[in-house]
């Protein structure tokens, strides 16, 4: 169920990997950054070899400063119809700009890098600053057709009337009504003239291919096949998602060849599926009746349909599945404790491409600049949180991808342990959940003032609303003895006042009075105040929810307006020098 973002890289190269594609870059940082995308990548010298190569490419990515990138292509530039796409990345890898060609995949590509490395894509083409209606930006999705007419209809705020062959999900804004132009969803081969100039097609990603093939299979039969295959049955070839087939196969370069991903399975697993076409002969020489049909039942995790049965030719055999229709995905995302400049990549990326962004109302102030009008925005007053989560629930059970907004970390005493049990509560749940750590409360305090989690710590929130007061009672008495850095959340609200008098008068009878206290108000936020005292000098009214407290050992030192848990140097003795060398040495 759960499947994390990072995890989507394989698809991602192999889109990238499909378009011609180059990258160039002007510094060994951009070129670092080009190769690990997988792309193919030159180095670009200030007097430029783009001339050359101008023709050769459909899309360029350009690894360098706008400026850069601007000067460089200007004297190059020709026609719209002729002239390559073109997408700057800024060295940093933070920022993904189509600059041209959105029309030619700029766009697309500029997004698929976005998710491979969580960039920010800044687009200001009308199609994108509109609403999530650019057919080429919708995930998963190949457009066939009249794209450039229907998109104009739509980017002149159109409606369009969407024919679902397929009820695959689209984005949820996605502009649809009563309109003589058409967009039809559907894997299958549509012919030319059906697609007359106000339709377009989607072509979702919905079609696992299984493969057989004998070691001796050459690359043109395992094509020619395929191709016959799906001509036969009126497939799109790019409803492909992925090829299918047995562990010794994976490798072969048949396979390889189609430049599709494969995913492949052991003999034993293949064994297990019951097919329509078993064979004794393929047992005899792999160990499972079915390579084919199996694999491909099995790589749609026995959800979908068999809509083609083994066909063969000489020396390879071809069965399609035909995957049901996804549920949607929840990432659940931690915001940081406030500034844009403490929040993850990883965390941008997942709000600016969600179709739906569910949170309370205050955290979505906190990452205002990342939503967009092509989204749903769901804000929750404080409270109701498991509406909050279950209406997350429903929007990616109804196919959409969700951003679920919470402050800080999303783990620490957030929403993403209630995702995980409304889940296993209600059972109706067929959702991938992904979540985005971002940066916790306590620890952007203790940045903040120095280094007072430096060494070890824990955290407890005072809030009783949901845990009983003895139990955290309790563990403060636990803590309180073994001297480490607490970090106190949740600490005091109108309501609730006596709990933190009483957890410090624990801690008080443990840690001496000098013990330092840092209490961080709004960190990262405007109106951020941070200030250090002593447990003897403490002083509980001036603390709200708004605020962290972080309570030293015996050890953690001030000075200055700093303060810091010491890890101990200084104090060791030669051998403990010499260990901790070892540990701090890399092994080659
Ligand atoms: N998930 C959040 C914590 C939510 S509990 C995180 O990881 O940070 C809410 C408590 O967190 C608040 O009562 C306060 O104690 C603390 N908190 C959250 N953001 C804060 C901030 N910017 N400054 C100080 N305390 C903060």
């Amino acid at each position: 169920m759960t499947k994390p973002l990072r995890h989507a890289r394989d698809t991602l190269t192999h889109e990238l990997e499909t378009e011609s594609i180059l990258a160039l870059a002007l510094t060994e940082t951009g070129l670092e950054l080009a190769r690990s995308l997988g792309l193919e990548t030159r180095a670009l010298s200030p007097t430029s070899v783009l001339s050359d190569l101008w023709d050769r490419y459909d899309v360029f990515v350009i690894v360098a400063a706008i400026p850069i990138a601007i000067r460089l292509i200007a004297p190059l530039l020709r026609t719209k119809a002729t002239d390559p796409a073109i997408v700057c990345l800024d060295e940093t890898g933070a920022f993904a700009v189509p600059l041209i060609g959105v029309h030619h995949g700029a766009n697309r590509v500029a997004n698929t890098l976005s998710k491979l490395l969580g960039a920010t894509v800044v687009t200001t083409t009308p199609s994108d600053l509109g609403d999530h209606s650019a057919l080429d930006l919708i995930s998963g999705m190949t457009p066939r057709g009249s794209v450039a007419s229907v998109q104009r209809h739509l980017n002149e705020g159109g409606v369009v009337q969407v024919i679902e062959d397929l009820p695959w999900p689209l984005p949820a804004r996605f502009p649809r009504g009563e309109s003589s132009f058409r967009v039809i969803v559907s894997d299958r081969r549509i012919a030319p003239q059906e697609l007359d100039e106000t339709t377009a097609q989607l072509v979702p990603p919905s079609l696992i291919v299984g493969v057989g093939t004998s070691t001796t299979c050459s690359t043109q039969e395992l094509r020619e096949l395929l191709t016959q295959v799906l001509l036969d049955h009126e497939l799109d070839e790019a409803a492909i998602a992925c090829l299918a087939t047995i562990d010794r196969r994976r490798d072969h370069p048949a396979l390889t060849s189609l430049g599709l991903p494969i995913r492949s399975y052991t003999a034993e697993e293949l064994d297990r599926i019951v097919v329509p076409s078993p064979s004794v002969t393929v047992h005899r020489a792999v160990g499972t009746s079915s390579v084919c049909e199996a694999a491909a039942l099995l790589a749609s995790e026995s959800k979908g349909d068999l809509i083609v049965t083994k066909e063969r030719s000489n020396s390879a055999t071809i069965a399609i599945v035909r995957r049901s229709v996804p549920s949607g995905t929840l990432f659940v995302v931690g915001i940081g404790p406030g500034s844009p400049l403490q929040r993850t990549r990883e965390a941008e990326g997942a709000i600016t491409n969600a179709d739906v962004v569910v949170g309370y109302s205050a955290y979505l102030e906190l990452c205002e600049d990342l939503l967009h009008s092509g989204q749903l925005v769901v804000p929750f007053p404080i409270g109701q949180e498991t509406e909050r989560v279950d209406r997350a629930l429903e929007e990616a059970i109804d196919g959409q991808r969700v951003a679920l907004v919470c402050s800080g970390d999303p783990g620490v005493y957030a929403m993403a342990s209630l995702v995980f049990q409304r889940i296993q509560e209600r059972n109706d749940c067929n959702i991938e959940v992904t979540v985005v750590p971002g940066v916790t409360a306590a620890l952007a305090a203790s940045a903040e003032v120095g280094a007072i989690f430096g060494h070890d710590h824990a955290y407890l929130s005072l809030s009783d609303l949901l845990t009983p007061w003895k139990v955290i009672r309790d563990r403060i008495e636990a803590l309180g003895p073994t001297d480490i850095a607490i970090a106190l959340y949740n600490p005091r609200s109108r309501e609730r006042r006596s709990q933190l008098d009483e957890a410090i008068e624990i801690l008080r009878s443990y840690r001496p009075p000098s013990t330092v206290v840092a209490i961080a108000r709004r960190v990262s936020r405007p109106g951020a105040t941070i200030s250090l005292t002593t447990l003897a000098e403490f002083d509980s009214a001036v603390i709200d929810m708004e605020t962290v407290i972080l309570i030293g050992s015996s050890t953690t030192r001030q000075h200055g307006s700093r303060a810091y848990t010491p890890r101990g140097y200084g104090q060791r003795s030669s051998a403990a020098d010499h260990n901790l060398q070892a540990e701090v040495t890399p092994s080659p």
